[in-house]
């Protein structure tokens, strides 16, 4: 498990129809996905007659360089997948996309997400005598698919939908179709695009992020709309609509850390969106300092904005090494204190002596904040400045992204001050949740009828926690933990 206070997706997705080679396209796009799990990666493809399946433990890289591999996987059709495991147990059977045979023919399907009744309902299936091989969540749908009464394959696949509660973006592939699907409130992200064909028809593209059409030269379409299931096949994508329309929320952390920069979400930049979340920033919270530094790599659009904003000069003070993706030695604290340093170190030139305001994406644990602020200073720092550029998270997430437990999310248990002292800053400020919304083109935040998901900063959870209610007997802890 990466270990670098951040919170973490857990999962990319990518799949592709009728295009040559789906499996060296499918690897390109979960490459460009890699920030989206990093622990083990699958793919599986169709070749017109049979399924076939690589997964394997590591990067992207490390998997689908090897020719044997790509010769295994052949076919005009696949999915993949990223995981990013969150209890460190990734084992191969653990690993997406699942594959089952049903009697319609084979199912492989890969998710982006968290189910919130994953547990409850698998308890019922395991009570009607359904046996689970993996901790996935992605089973669940396998099981819910194998067990409904329906005769095809797509309305097996609503009757799914329509048991589970949760957020989740998920790619399926059947003998006929690539499938796409967004949670009703569209929570997690999935775009539609197109590129040639393997036989001058189209060929489609499904991918948690555009970034992942742009590195296989695929025209962005559109995104797969909240609630949308897509059916591709040789004639077409297929919309089908099966939930009431509710409305949207998506999740405001994507804009704030977790997408890629040069994706779009929501049709959206997200450097822009990065950027003016900077520049609002900047007016709710000034400094008084001689130079703004971003904490990097997430830090860096919010950064420039708040510096374009306020006139400040922007400056590379800390550089981030490139070559240590993660702590690589066992995780003692004494190790963790090392391992900031193994990834980030201060350019003294542009610091020393100077007002330093530090603009990172989010606090944590806080674990990083203040190796960080330690290190500005002894590079030489006069004043140390923090300026967030989220609000508070205060609360975990349940909806597929790996947050520590609230007990310790430094700003649960901390005021603001509390926290200035705690890192070690001469000031601390974050964005508003009102000024978020604004620097993402809302007039606010509507506490009524929020736009987003922004649970982990409000604690107001869009999706029932139904595993987490059932839990509250039993498990004392979570209940301090939902209050
Ligand atoms: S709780 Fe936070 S991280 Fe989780 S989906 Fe909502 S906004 Fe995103």
């Amino acid at each position: 498990m990466i270990d670098d206070d951040k919170p973490h997706e857990e999962c990319g997705v990518f799949g592709a129809w009728n295009v040559a080679d789906a499996a060296a396209i499918t690897a390109l796009g979960l490459h460009a996905l890699q920030h989206r799990g990093q622990e083990a990666t699958g793919i599986v493809t169709h070749d017109g007659v049979r399924f076939h399946s690589h997964k394997g433990l590591g990067l992207v890289g490390d998997n689908y360089g090897d020719a044997k591999v790509m010769a295994g996987l052949p076919g005009p059709r696949a999915i993949g997948h990223n995981r990013y495991a969150t209890t460190g147990d990734t084992v191969l059977r653990n690993v997406q996309p699942l594959f089952a045979e049903f009697e319609f023919g084979g199912f492989a399907v890969g998710h982006n997400g968290n189910l919130t009744n994953a547990h409850t309902l698998r308890k019922a299936l395991t009570r009607r005598g359904c046996l689970f091989q993996s901790t996935m969540d992605s089973e669940v749908f396998v099981h819910l698919i194998a067990i409904s009464l329906y005769s095809n394959v797509v309305d097996r696949l609503i009757d799914a939908i329509k048991q589970v509660i949760g957020a989740y973006s998920l790619v399926a592939l059947t003998n006929e179709h690539l499938i796409g699907v967004r949670d009703p409130l569209g929570v997690r992200p999935l775009v539609l695009g197109k590129l040639s064909g393997a036989d001058g028809k189209a060929g489609w593209v499904l991918s948690s992020e555009s970034c992942g059409l742009d590195i296989v030269g695929a025209e962005f379409v559109r995104d797969v709309e909240p609630g949308e299931i897509v059916l591709i096949d040789d004639s077409g994508v297929q919309s089908i609509k099966p939930f009431t329309p509710q409305k949207p929320r998506f999740c405001v952390f994507e804009y704030i850390y977790f997408a890629r920069p040069d994706s779009l979400m929501e049709g959206n930049s997200v450097y822009s969106a990065r950027k003016k979340i900077g520049a609002q920033l900047a007016m709710e919270a000034p400094a008084e300092a001689d130079v703004v530094v971003p904490v990097p790599d997430s830090g860096v659009p919010a950064a420039m904005g708040f510096a374009e904003a306020s006139g400040i000069n922007f400056e590379l003070g800390i550089i981030r090494n490139h070559y240590v993706g993660r702590t690589f030695i066992e995780p003692t604290d004494q190790i963790r204190h090392l391992g900031v340093r193994l990834k980030h170190s201060a350019n003294r030139a542009m610091i020393e002596g100077k007002r330093v305001v530090l603009v990172d994406d989010s606090i944590v644990r806080g674990t990083t904040s203040k190796k960080i602020v330690e290190m500005v200073r002894q590079a030489g720092a006069k004043e140390v400045h923090m300026r967030i550029a989220g609000p508070p998270t205060t609360h975990s997430c349940f909806y597929g992204i790996d947050t520590p437990e609230r007990g310790k999310l430094l700003a649960a248990r901390n005021s603001v001050d509390e926290m200035a002292k705690l890192i070690g800053v001469d000031s601390l400020s974050f964005i508003t949740i009102d000024g978020l919304y604004k620097a993402l083109g809302k007039p606010g935040r509507d506490a009524l009828s929020p736009a987003f998901c922004d649970a982990c900063f409000t604690g107001d959870y869009p999706i029932a926690l139904t595993d987490n209610n059932e839990a509250r007997d039993t498990q004392p802890s979570l209940l301090a933990e939902m209050s």
